[in-house]
């Protein structure tokens, strides 16, 4: 067999790994996870190379969307569904739209663990370890719950499993047909961006039935791909779960069918980019405001020296005063450089506050704001703004600010539920939907008169 240097991350510095409380726990259970099947199959993952190679071509969108950090105790029926439910709206718009194939991918079924940006946390004079993700150590502030214990990388495991089997059920077994998108919008109140949603439903559903009358079932209409991804971080976990295809003869990490590198994980010699670069699923970087062009084109070497298309994503998430700044000599370097990985925006990482009423939030405005930039620059150069990637969830949180419902700072205390990052509520990742698809007619639009 081949030796493809899977273990050769173990001599380089690996950021953001949890000293866990029992070594022979963990050996246990990385031994455990190396038996157990895979989560996602390599076909499926040549797939999504395949579409995500289509988007950095400008022939489809990326649509990514989940939590912050999934939870255990969230990972139920009605929670999981409500995700999906808003993914496929998102996409629904976005199609209509822009005429587009959209590509649809959660932040799911392995979102469990997070790096941060300090070890420790103190409140009122008490410090404990920082809460990493449930695939670490748990939310609640006593030493036990902080305690990083190496069994929560199995419950991570088939938190996962169950999460993706839900997923491919609802995906596949007649929830995500095209002639449902009224019952999609079921159960949310009455506000501007839902009745908009209905306009469109009702063009879809007249369509549906003209195809229909005409004879038209395909089954594209009536089940949808759907994708899983999550930030590639942990190795104790990663590490066991990459297998080589029996098919293709090369390693694939099974946990995902897409894998990013975080912006606190992407050192050029770091181990995450050198283990990442050697599977070959396709792969994302976050790229932060104070990326330089040197550091991208060499991440491109590194993650993808062949330059294979739909293998890297880059994804900015530089913050809505810094886009129109930081992001042009990026895009403009790697496009003269002969390489064309998919670039999307994250409007969420750079716009970071904390309310004086003590909330981690992201103002509405601010998000919308980066991803105009980002259209704004892409279509400056004449290269492809080819995805979002957001934090959303289904349910009716309040943890951004603005929006058409208006949260405020005092809206905030009733209705945060994340453990980490503030996401756009249903309503919310509606609306920006309708936004993305705006600005996909334009340059659209921009193309045919150029
Ligand atoms: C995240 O996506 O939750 C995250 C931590 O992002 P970044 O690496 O961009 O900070
Ligand atoms: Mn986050």
């Amino acid at each position: 067999m081949q030796d493809f240097g899977l273990d050769n991350y173990r001599e380089l510095t690996a950021a953001q790994q949890p000293t866990w409380a029992d070594a022979g726990v963990l050996e246990s259970v990385r031994n455990q996870l190396g038996a157990l099947p895979p989560l996602v199959f390599a076909g499926e993952v040549d797939t999504l190379r395949t579409r995500l190679a289509q988007a950095a071509r400008g022939e489809a969108f990326l649509l990514q969307g989940g939590d912050c950090a999934e939870t255990f105790v969230d990972a139920t029926a009605d929670r999981i569904r409500n995700r999906i439910k808003t993914v496929l709206q998102m996409a629904v718009v976005l199609m209509y739209g822009s005429s587009l194939p959209v590509i649809k991918m959660g932040r799911m079924a392995g979102q469990f663990a997070k790096p941060r940006s300090s070890d420790f946390e103190t409140r009122e004079g008490v410090t404990l370890p920082a809460y990493r993700g449930d695939a670490v150590n748990s939310y609640e502030f006593t030493e036990e719950a902080r305690k990083n214990d190496a069994m929560r990388l199995l419950q991570a495991y088939n938190t996962s499993s169950s999460t993706l089997n839900l997923i491919r059920a609802f995906t596949t077994g007649g929830f995500a047909d095209l002639r449902e998108v009224h019952a999609w919008n079921r159960g949310f109140t009455d506000n501007p961006a839902n009745k908009k949603y209905e306009s469109i439903a009702g063009d879809i559903d007249r369509a549906m039935r003209f195809m229909e009358a005409c004879g038209v079932d395909s089954a594209e209409l009536r089940a949808t791909e759907f994708f899983v991804s999550h930030e590639g971080l942990l190795f104790d976990y990663e590490r066991p779960l990459t297998r080589i295809d029996s098919r293709t003869l090369f390693p694939y990490v099974t946990s995902s069918h897409f894998i990013w590198i975080g912006e606190r994980t992407r050192q050029l010699d770091g181990a995450h980019v050198d283990f990442f670069s050697r599977v070959r699923n396709p792969l994302g970087v976050k790229l932060g405001p104070t990326s330089s062009v040197d550091d991208v084109l060499k991440l491109i070497d590194k993650l993808d020296p062949e330059r294979e298309p739909g293998r890297l994503t880059l994804i900015s998430r530089m913050g809505a005063g810094k886009i129109r700044d930081e992001l042009p000599k990026l895009v403009e370097a790697v496009r003269d450089s002969g390489a064309s990985p998919l670039w999307i925006t994250d409007p969420m990482h750079g716009n970071g506050i904390t309310t004086a009423n003590g909330y981690k939030s992201r103002r509405f405005d601010d998000v919308m704001d980066e991803v105009q930039g980002f259209f704004e620059v892409h279509r400056d150069l004449g290269t492809h703004p080819g995805g979002l990637h957001v934090e959303l969830t289904g349910d009716d949180v309040a943890e951004c600010l603005g929006g058409s419902e208006q949260i405020d700072e005092a809206t905030l205390e009733q209705r945060y539920e994340s453990v980490c990052d503030p996401r756009l509520n249903h309503m919310q990742s509606l609306e920006l939907a309708f936004l993305v698809a705006e600005q996909l007619v334009e340059t659209a639009r921009r193309k045919i008169d150029s």
